[in-house]
């Protein structure tokens, strides 16, 4: 079997940094999971003592806390300061921009609308930011269903594909008086994603390392189908299932933002194995 790796995967640069910040601030709390990497938080536990708390009422007095890279909601951090507890905050910039977007742009009078999955974190955040109800659509046509103001303000979940944005923004353009764009996917999933689809066009079976739940990992899936209907997403090496490489000579491989290299390279061996 012969390995091919996408030109750019893996670890970003906002998960790096609150990897970082986590190994740094041993024994301290995270509120919800830093990166949606389970193999990786477990690491963090094991090694640094990091723990996972959902619930900000859990937090005690004394504790340190980081704030993970999808941000938490506005009312949340507001919460925690009122608290006798130290704040480290590794929200990744590309999140602090579009929440920053949201709460200008409310201010302004602008009706929010944010294209994303409303029950991911990163969005619950930016929403949170609105000072207004903001309307948040996955698509082209559920946009369409929406009761839309005259004067809109667009901000996109920092994972979503690039084409999709810019359905959304055209339609807007096309049915408001005044429509802003910001176009807030960051870079890292942009260069991702363009190197997972350049890479699933050479491959006979493409496999994406990622969390199940990662949103940006979901979408290298999304991609890669595209061109490569033998893509397939694993948590680890254990989920590789090797029926998939019967009959295929070159696989390619490519991995979630969150994803550690130290996980990748084990897909990677038990591949070469075959
Ligand atoms: S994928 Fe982008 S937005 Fe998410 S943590 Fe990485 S750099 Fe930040």
């Amino acid at each position: 079997m012969q390995i091919k790796l996408a030109k750019k995967y893996g670890f970003c640069f906002g998960v790096k940094r609150a990897i970082q910040i986590a190994e740094k601030t041993k024994n301290s709390i995270t509120l919800g999971p830093l990166i949606h990497n389970p193999k990786e938080i477990s690491r963090l536990e094991v090694k640094f003592g990091v723990r996972v708390e959902e619930d900000t009422q859990m937090i005690k007095n004394g504790e340190h806390v980081i704030i993970r890279t999808h941000g938490i909601p506005k009312g949340d951090l507001e919460y925690l300061k009122t608290k006798d507890v130290q704040i480290t905050d590794a929200t990744c910039p590309y999140v602090t921009k579009p929440q920053e977007i949201v709460e200008f742009m409310s201010k302004e009078g602008y009706q929010i609308i944010i294209f994303g999955d409303k029950t991911h974190p990163e969005v619950k955040g930016v929403m949170s930011y609105s000072t207004t109800q903001p309307i948040v659509v996955s698509s082209l046509e559920e946009l369409k269903e929406a009761k839309i103001g005259k004067k809109i303000a667009l901000v996109s979940q920092t994972t979503k594909q690039a084409n999709n944005l810019l359905q959304i923004a055209s339609y807007l353009i096309t049915h408001c008086y005044e429509a802003r764009i910001f176009n807030t996917i960051c870079n890292a999933t942009l260069d991702n994603q363009e190197s997972a689809r350049e890479l699933s066009k050479e491959v006979d079976v493409m496999i994406v390392v990622g969390g199940k739940t990662s949103s940006n990992t979901k979408q290298l899936l999304n991609i890669a189908l595209q061109n490569c209907t033998d893509s397939y997403l694993v948590e680890d090496e254990n989920d590789l299932d090797m029926r998939w490489f019967e009959g295929k000579n070159i696989c390619g491989i490519t991995a979630g933002a969150s994803t550690p290299d130290w996980i990748i390279d084990k897909v990677k061996e038990k591949i070469q194995s075959l």
